[in-house]
């Protein structure tokens, strides 16, 4: 079983090595690495301590890179940082899922911020698959971007039932059309016996993560952005002219900076690190299977997960393995966390779909997805720290688009323009009696665990 993400091996130009895939914080590299034509290659050479840029982005992911790009199109000089190698982060590691709507529910929504302010949400994240399948055609990223529709599976009978209060709502208050089906014809959708029902939704999409961070990578260096990878930031201060950013490279000089880190957010930004939630999301990858074996899993090829708090989620790849993920483990990834989830992990996509129990694991890996306390992602400055430090991200499990769209936003912002979006917020509190180190997480999994037992 190979113990790194299997979309590494899709794109070996991003040269993602496989022995840092399960460390949370592996030792930075220094020295150039050899580039060939496809590479994305790292311009460390671009960095000469006291070397002055208009940007500087920490975070060579979605956000920083989408950033990035739209800077360096604008006119500015960029250097893009990241303390391993572009795309090493959530952005290479994720299910693919370019899901409709937020983490929180459509209920929720409505029940926490009313149906206005709820539509609004629901609509920034539907113009975020927009911008996404917009930019990936401009750039011609080839990142196997298709429109697959997406389906939840109810776990609970009841959950059904929910659904069908969700597809009046999305319908009523988000104009938004789903399908449901029940359960007696559910295999037309997903070959199991283990859910009540699904949910499907026609507008969501898929895409294979790493080859979506690769195209970006390049298109933020057609459009000019430099891109330093194995270059850790340490430190950043503010000081007359702009931000001092302590690197292993030295010290470097900027008008602006953004922190682009989300999930491995560290002591470089003390006050983000106060405010995201590092969570372990988890996923294994069987060995290709037979056609017919695919088809009857998930006849069309859609994307899935299921209503549970601790859910699995799932797709195929185009080799036709089963991805199938989830949040076996709390914690951060490392090499036992990520061993103790893949079984986890095998013994549920055995209980799912029976007939695939005897096929083998090939790939397991974790990675960290940033949540927020409301679990709504934000994008803005750090003003509450007392600086101007922006920042984006806290995408809570559903990034693809949105870190592409608000990465975006956030530069258009630091390109001077006035910005009206409902994920901004300049005024992003601090997480009360938190530091970084999430020690009520086992508490959580915990509740959660009981809830979905109980519900
Ligand atoms: C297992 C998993 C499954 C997921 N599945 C989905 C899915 O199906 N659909 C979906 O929409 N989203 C999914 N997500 C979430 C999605 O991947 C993220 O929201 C998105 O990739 C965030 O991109 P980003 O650029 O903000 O952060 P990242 O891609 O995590 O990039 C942050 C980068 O910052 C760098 N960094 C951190 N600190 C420093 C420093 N001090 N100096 C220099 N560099 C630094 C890191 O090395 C890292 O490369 C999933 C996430 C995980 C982990």
């Amino acid at each position: 079983m190979h113990e790194y993400p299997y979309w590494w091996d899709t794109v070996p130009a991003l040269r993602l090595r496989p022995e840092d895939a399960g460390t949370m914080t592996p030792p930075v590299a220094g020295g150039e690495r050899a580039t060939d034509e496809h590479h994305i290659g790292s311009q460390e050479s671009a960095i000469e301590p006291g070397s002055r840029f208009d940007v500087v982005i920490v975070g060579a992911g979605y956000t920083g890179l989408a950033a990035g790009r739209h800077l360096a199109r604008a006119g500015a000089s960029v250097l893009i940082v990241d303390r391993e190698q572009v795309g090493w982060g959530a952005s290479s590691r994720n299910g693919g899922q370019v899901l409709t709507g937020l983490k929180l529910d459509p209920a929720t929504l409505v029940a926490r911020y009313g149906e206005s302010r709820a539509r609004q949400l629901f609509d920034a994240a539907s113009a975020s698959l927009e911008r996404l399948e917009s930019l990936i055609a401009q750039e011609s990223i080839a990142c196997e971007y298709r429109r697959s529709g997406h389906l939840q599976a109810a776990h609970k009978p009841a959950h059904f039932e929910a659904f069908r209060r969700e597809q009046a709502l999305l319908s009523r208050v988000f104009h938004h059309r789903v399908e449901l089906v029940s359960r007696g014809d559910q295999r037309s959708e997903l070959g199991s016996d283990a859910y009540y029902g699904v949910i499907v939704d026609e507008r969501s999409g898929a895409l294979n993560p790493a080859r979506y961070v690769y195209g970006l990578s390049l298109a933020a260096r057609r459009a000019g952005a430099q891109i330093a990878s194995h270059v850790a930031v340490d430190r950043v201060r503010r000081d007359a002219r702009g931000w001092t950013v302590a690197t292993t490279r030295g010290e470097i000089h900027s008008r602006d900076v953004l922190m682009a880190t989300n999930g491995y957010t560290n002591g470089a930004s003390p006050a983000l690190r106060r405010r995201f939630i590092p969570v372990g999301s988890y996923i294994v990858a069987t060995e290709p299977l037979r056609p017919s074996e695919a088809a009857a899993v998930l006849p069309r090829c859609r994307m899935a997960f299921d209503s549970k708090h601790f859910l699995y989620y799932f797709r195929l790849t185009s080799d036709s393995r089963l991805l199938f993920g989830g949040r076996a483990e709390f914690t951060r990834p490392s090499v036992a966390t990520t061993r103790r989830a893949a079984e986890i992990l095998r013994n549920g996509l055995a209980a799912i779909f029976p007939e695939l129990a005897d096929k083998s694991i090939e790939y397991a890996w974790g990675g960290n997805v940033a949540f927020t306390r409301d679990q709504l992602p934000r994008a803005g400055t750090l003003n509450g720290s007392g600086d101007g430090l922006f920042f984006a991200g806290g995408y809570c499990g559903h990034g693809i688009a949105m870190a592409t769209c608000l990465g975006e936003l956030v530069a258009r912002r630091m390109a001077g323009e006035r910005i009206d979006h409902p994920l901004f917020d300049d005024r992003f509190a601090a997480i009360p009696l938190y530091t970084g180190r999430p020690w009520f997480l086992p508490l959580v999994g915990a509740y959660y665990r009981v809830k979905d037992w109980i519900q």
